[in-house]
């Protein structure tokens, strides 16, 4: 209970989706949105990572933070000795000039870049921030025994001829493969990519089978075949450059649903026919995949729920919880706040 700020909202990632979903309520302010969405220049949205070895990791830090900030884009980036993982958004132009920009440091320039378009900013500031791992597995893994590419090309060309002995394994966590995976994959059911060594248990009588992993864009899939060939998996492959690079080149396809992303849109749209959510609103049984975090925090459930029971239930997952959120907001001084919907957090 303590615990109730604004800050909690950016402690982990799954609170992203409260965040978005609290942000596009009510419905004049979504519809508001989507106009403004056609009215303006879209924006880009690039994701890329590398895993190269970096030194003197303060000193780039800072390079990196003034370059975004005098350039004027936002995003995130994650350095660390085994190198970059990043996301940026701006307009066309600043786009341009970051990628020139990053190139120019011989360490990353051959980096290849997942570019999407966007309404708004996806993040709120710039970050860079400096880590261990530029993601994190929690294991020591030699990134030498990383699995071979597959392309989207032969992905799909694998589909269509039957997946046979392959295995298609999710290396994402479990809310991101409810809302949208390929055909027939495997979910692992992790809630952290911490989570994914010990989950491979589940899955050790496939340990001969050839397996194609994949995830967003890309990164989880090189430390989860390294860390996959290190313990007996005799036959890895990954999907190079991940979902989103797959979406973009064959959307309607064998990919299901939606794609969750990590920053403020939460969701990112691959098909362009099929749109339909596949998972249910858990309050009135509606599609959506709009999720979010129950904002009694004493459940803190993650949960999908539609936008009018969002409405209706003011973020909370059921009326007991609403009522516990009430009382809450009332001990904290806020009862003179008349109309919750239009409350921020
Ligand atoms: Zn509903
Ligand atoms: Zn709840």
């Amino acid at each position: 209970m303590e615990n109730f700020d604004s800050t909690h909202l950016e402690i982990r990632a799954k609170d992203l989706y409260s965040y978005a979903t609290i942000t596009i309520t009510p419905f004049k302010k979504f519809y508001k949105s989507l106009f403004y969405m056609k009215a303006k220049e879209k924006l880009r949205v690039i994701l890329f990572y590398k895993f190269v070895e970096l030194e003197e990791l303060e000193t780039l830090k800072n390079k990196h933070l003034n370059f975004m900030n005098d350039l004027g884009v936002r995003g995130r980036i994650l350095l660390g000795k085994e190198g970059i993982n990043g996301s940026i958004s701006g307009n066309k132009k600043q786009i341009q000039k970051y990628k020139t920009w990053l190139k120019c440091d011989k360490k990353f320039s051959n980096m290849s870049f997942k570019e999407e378009t966007c309404i708004e900013h996806p993040f709120r500031k710039n970050t860079v921030t400096v880590r261990d791992e530029i993601v994190t597995i929690g294991k020591k893994v030699d990134m030498n025994n990383k699995g071979k590419y597959i392309t989207a090309k032969e992905l799909k060309k694998i589909y269509e001829n039957g997946l046979k002995d392959t295995v298609i394994l999710d290396a994402r966590n479990n809310y991101e493969h409810k809302i949208g995976h390929f055909k027939d994959s495997i979910d692992l059911d992790i809630e952290n990519f911490r989570d994914f060594p010990k989950a491979l248990e589940k899955i050790e009588n496939l340990k001969d089978k050839k397996i194609i992993t994949f995830c967003t864009g890309g990164i989880r899939c090189e430390k989860a075949t390294a860390y996959m060939q290190e313990n007996g998996f005799n036959n890895v492959y990954q999907l190079k450059d991940g979902i989103l690079n797959y979406g973009k080149k064959f959307p309607d396809t064998y990919w299901k649903g939606k794609c969750f992303v990590f920053d403020k849109r939460l969701i990112t749209e691959l098909n362009k026919k099929e749109k339909k959510a596949l998972t249910k609103c858990e309050t009135c049984e509606e599609h959506s995949d709009l999720y979010r975090n129950c904002r009694n925090l004493q459940c803190d459930k993650l949960y999908t729920q539609c936008v009018p029971c969002q409405d209706t239930f003011n973020g909370c997952c059921s009326s007991e919880c609403f009522e516990k959120f009430r009382e809450h907001c009332m001990v904290r001084g806020l009862k003179n706040r008349q109309n919750m919907n239009s409350q921020k957090v």
